[in-house]
Order: structure tokens, then sequence, then C-alpha cells
């Protein structure tokens, strides 16, 4: 792990376990923006909620995100909301078509939108239901209803887009998109104001204010994971501060820690929340509610952004956790029977930063003020078997970015021997350490299902260039040890790393495509220049030039031209080339991992045609014309 100490005095302190200052309980209001597939609570609430309720603060978590989904694909929404909105959308065409002629994607908006009547809507409205039923039930489980009902979320969405052009809202894949940049401050803040595209507003109306009426909190605190959340985001955080200015209004998550660096100097953003908790948020947001709830000064606490009538000011502190010190996520109060899966899914974190944390093109590292920490085995026995009984579920989602081999190995074995009676699916990366079968016999018994790997690459030279450390040799036996034993490998890589040639790129695709019986998904996609890589901060080493447009103030990547090897465009070209040509059996019908997981779980093979497009014996991939 690459661990910068320049990031404030560090500080190691543990979340006080109880006792509200001055008798004081402070009221938190904790927040999932959208957007995000909602199959599982993401861990972010949780994770504070636990340490705010121990230290005797109230705590409500709001899952607005999956809220919205449900609400979308209801009737409320589509037969009240969607028919509202048609003649408003008729109109503004109509003055547009006054000022100009309309393009033909406008004429085809009127055509489509002409048809959205009352009995059309109802008929939509009966599919979005069912649909929800399907992947709530387990009826599920029946591949074919499972794909019907994927689709009819995506034609439910495609057709609530028309209401909200030029927006486009997508769901899955998780696309939607405002129409605005999200990397321009002044873009975010003009589509915060946008009424006609900006569908957040009227999830604000119907979903989070009727909560913050009934539970009047005094703090509201928002995690951003996803860059794209910004809009949701900034959104609820000007029509809080505009309804409610008495809630102090807060910030948070990987997103907000990696723009650490721009949010003081972009003051009309930050005049839309009071503060931002960067790096690890327990202990700072605690100490910031018990700072706002006894009206003192927020000057002094670690990990904080903060504005008064003075500016923006940063804390010069900065904490890390104590593992150890650190609660079982509490997921009271979220409706774990609403989200969009048959069987709850837990995500649950060991460890803190990545044990290896030297990938150059990786900025894990950059949400962490320290390196990496684990919590003790026993400790994440009890917590599984704790949150297993409490929650009354066997489907856990290992979220550690990568999980340390030696950790792999005890946990298999802990949970064998405790027979825990769990399924769960965890991200690794190919370790030459775990190359003995009795880990992989543990595994299996322990009720691993699903492993995401990060590949990146299968060309040796890139894999050096990369620091990844690992070699083809080791990625193929650790792909054949998991396989055999029944686990879902999902292999994720990338091309255009800088300095990788268009044989490299070959490479790689080839060894997917000779190992094609042990890769049953990928994901793939092109390098991005994220502005906190190894690479990013290091370009001469790898013969790159950025080019940073000083308008785009909260880019978080970079355009790029490199001295060696694949260009930007020729690395999504290949990745064009790998898309189409690629073996047929990697295209899934239902293609959300969490889904596949539980197919696995529930049919306990990873042999599964039937989530297949064209299933194996119909055609194997044909990458002949590529780099042959
Ligand atoms: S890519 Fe994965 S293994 Fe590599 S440093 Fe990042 S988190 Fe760790």
């Amino acid at each position: 792990m690459k661990v910068e100490y320049g990031k404030g005095e560090l500080i190691q302190l543990n979340p006080r376990q109880a006792g509200a200052p001055n008798g004081r309980k402070t009221k938190v209001m904790l927040v999932f923006p959208p957007d995000w597939y909602p199959s599982e609570p993401y861990l972010s609430l949780p994770s504070l909620t636990c340490v705010l309720r121990a230290a005797g603060h109230d705590v409500v978590q709001k899952d607005v995100n999956l809220e919205m989904y449900d609400w979308y694909f209801s009737e409320d929404f589509l037969c009240r909301l969607v028919l509202k909105r048609v003649p408003q959308q008729l109109d503004r065409l109509r003055k547009l078509s006054r000022l100009r002629s309309l393009t033909e994607a406008e004429q085809g908006l009127q055509l489509a939108l002409a048809g959205l009547t009352r009995g059309r809507m109802a008929e939509l409205t009966e599919k979005a239901e069912r649909a929800k039923r399907i992947v709530r039930t387990p009826e599920f489980y029946q591949a074919d209803k499972l794909e019907w009902a994927i689709n009819t979320f995506r034609q439910v969405t495609d057709t609530i887009s028309l209401v909200y052009a030029p927006a486009r809202i997508c769901m899955p894949p998780m696309e939607t998109d405002l129409s605005y940049k999200v990397f321009v401050s002044s873009e975010v803040l003009d589509a915060i104001e946008d009424t006609q595209v900006n569908v957040y507003r009227d999830v604000f109306e119907h979903i989070l204010k009727p909560a913050i009426v009934t539970e009047r909190p005094d703090v509201i605190g928002i995690s951003i994971v996803l860059q794209q959340q910004i809009f949701s985001t900034m959104t609820f955080c000007k029509l809080i501060k505009e309804q409610f200015p008495n809630i102090h209004v807060t910030i948070g998550g990987n997103t907000v820690t990696r723009l650490r660096d721009v949010l003081p100097k972009t003051p009309n953003l930050f005049a839309l929340f009071d503060s931002a908790v960067i790096y690890e948020g327990e202990t700072a947001f605690l100490q910031l509610i018990e700072a706002v709830g006894a009206g003192r000064d927020l000057a002094g606490i670690p990990n904080l952004m903060y504005r008064d009538a003075s500016g923006i000011h940063t804390s010069s502190l900065s904490c890390a956790e104590d593992m150890a010190a650190l609660p079982a996520p509490d997921f009271d109060g979220l409706p774990l029977e609403k989200y969009f899966v048959p069987d709850r899914i837990l995500p649950y974190l060991a460890t803190r930063g990545c044990y290896w944390g030297r990938c150059e093109f990786c900025d894990h590292g950059e949400g962490y003020t320290a390196g990496y920490r684990t919590k003790k085995i026993d400790q994440i026995i009890e917590e599984i078997r704790g949150l297993k009984a409490k929650y009354r579920t066997r489907y856990f989602h290992f979220t550690d970015e990568s999980y340390p081999p030696a950790l792999f190995r005890k946990l298999t074995r802990r949970l064998v021997e405790t027979n825990m009676d769990i399924v769960w699916t965890t991200h690794m990366r190919f370790e030459k350490s775990l190359s003995d079968e009795a880990v992989w016999q543990d595994a299996r018994t322990s009720g691993c299902k699903f492993l995401h790997y990060g590949y990146e690459s299968g060309s040796e030279r890139v894999l050096k260039l990369m620091d990844k450390a690992t070699t083809t040799e080791a990625i193929q036996r650790s792909l054949k040890l998991a396989a055999d034993v029944g686990i879902w490998n999902h292999v994720m890589g990338f091309f255009g790393f800088p300095g990788e040639t268009r044989e490299d790129a070959y490479a790689s695709m080839r060894f997917l495509e000779e190992n094609k019986d042990l890769v049953h998904s990928i994901g793939f996609g092109t390098f991005d220049l994220s502005k906190h890589t190894p690479v990013a901060k290091n370009p001469e080493k790898f013969g790159v030039t950025p080019y940073i447009n000083p308008e785009w103030d909260l880019a978080l990547d970079y355009y790029f031209t490199v001295k060696d090897g694949l260009s930007v465009e020729e690395a999504e070209r290949v990745f064009e080339e790998f898309e189409r040509n690629h073996y047929p059996g990697w295209d899934l019908k239902i293609f959300i991992r969490e889904y596949v997981f539980l197919y696995v779980a529930r049919f306990g093979t990873n042999k599964l045609p039937a989530l297949q497009f064209r299933p194996p014996e119909v055609g194997a991939g044909d990458l002949s014309g590529v780099g042959a």
C-alpha cells in the first residue's frame, strides 16, 4: 500500500461508544442518493449508523435510491406524474418548433408522447408492478421471467425518459443522463435548477421531503459513491437548505474524498451544503453531529471541510479508524424486503485499504489516510454470525476491495469449522499464494459462489508495467481451481494501459478465449487516467501527457496521449472489436452481478446456460480475425 501521510497530521481515534454530550441526542438522517442498482443496501449508511447509535444518537437511514426505483415502477409515478408531465413536454416542443425546426429525435419524441395515453400507462404500470414482484419472489429463479422483468425495467425507464427528455433515464444499466456534464460545477448548478430534466427534484418532493418533515433531523448526511450521484445529491442539498435552513447538511463518501482539493475552490457548489467529511467517516461524523447538536465550533474535527461566515475551512487533522473498535454494520430501519432481490444480500467489510496497494492504475488508496487494516478473524466470524441471525439471511457480499489471501484462507477455514452455512461473494486479485487445492475446497464448503477478479490484462509485459505482480500461469491456475469447485469467475480488465501495444491487447483477449471454460463472465473497458492514480501523479514514467481542461473543474479523470502503445482512440477501437468478437457465452441475458451470484447459490453450479444469450454449444468465440 502506498500511503501518503501528507494529508494532514495523522491521529488515530476510537469512536466514543456511549453517551451523547450534555445528555442531548442528535437526530441524524443518513441518505443514500440515486443512481445505484437496488440489489442490496450500500454499506456506508449502516457503517455510520452502528457507530452513531452506539454513542446514543438517533439515526434514520434513508435509501432514497431504493425508494426512488420502487416509486418509478408504481402507479403513482407512471399514471399520475408521467401523465401530468406529458402536456408540459409537448408544450415545450411546440415552443421550440416556433423557434427552429425540430430535430428528428424531437419529432420522434412528439410522436411517442402522443402514445402515452391513460390506458397505455395503466398497462405499463401493471407490467412494472409484476416485474418488481418477480425480482422479489422465488419467480426470480426462472430465468425467462427474470429476463422479462429486467427488460421491463428498461422499457419503463425509457418511457419515463420521454417526459424528462432531453434527459435519459436508464435502469439497467445504470446510465441515467441528465444531459449536463457532471465534471463541470457550473453545469451541475444548472442541472439542479432545470425542472425539465431533473427527475431528482420530484424524488425530493415525493420521498425525501416528507421524511424530513416527519423526522425533523438536526443533521442530514448524504453519501456519494459514484460521481454521477452528484446530481441527485446537490439537488437534495439545495432543496433541503432552501426549505429546512436549520438542518446541517453534510456530504461524504469516496467521490467527496476524491474531490477534496476542488471543493474549496468551488464556493458556489459548497454553498449548497454545510460540511464535507473526507476519508473514513465514522469518527469525523460522530464528532460533527455532536458539535452541531451542542452548537459548538467545527474547528478541530478531523477529516472535515466546513463552511462558515469567514469561508471554507479544511481540517489539518486526519484520522483512520481502529478496525477492532468498529461495531458490525447496523441495517435496522432500512426496508430490506424492498430491495430488488428475492433473498436479501448483506454487504460486509472486514478490511480497509488494499493489502497490495501497488497497481499503477488504481486510486483505491486515496480513500484512506492510513494503510491496509483488517478486523481480526474472531471478530469477523462473530459479526457474520450476528448479522445472519439478526437479519435472517445466508447471503453475504464481502465488499473488500481485494480480499487478502491470508485472510481468505482463515475466513474459509473458520466458516467451515463453525458451520456458518452462508453463501458469499467477494473481490480478489489473482494470487500465486492461493494455488493449493485445499483452500479452494474450503472456499466451496464455506459457501463461496462468485468471485470478481481484477485480471486487467493477459499480457505478462503489461502486468509488469501495471505492477500487478501476477503471471498468466497463476491466473490460469486460480481460475481452474475456483471453477472446479463450482465458483463463478467474473473477470475484469481493460485495454489501453500506457505502453500496451495492440499485440499485448490481443494476447489479453486470446488468454481469455483459450480459458473460456474457466471464465464465466467478463467486464471490460478502456484505461481511464484518473487524477489520483500513480500514473497521473507520475505521467513521465509512463510516457503519458495528460490534458487538463481548467473548465472541467470537477473532472476526476483526464484525456491523455501516450508516447508508446495504443492511443485512447485505438484502445477504444480494440475494445469495440473485442465486444463484437468475443466468446458469445460471455453475453448474459441476466447481467446484474448480484443476480448471477444468487443463481449460482441457488442452483449450486457455475454451469448456467439459461443465463446466456447463446449457450456454448451454439457457438464458440471467434477471435480468428483478431491479431492472429
Ligand atoms: S487494483 Fe485492486 S489489487 Fe490493485 S491496488 Fe487497487 S484494489 Fe489493490
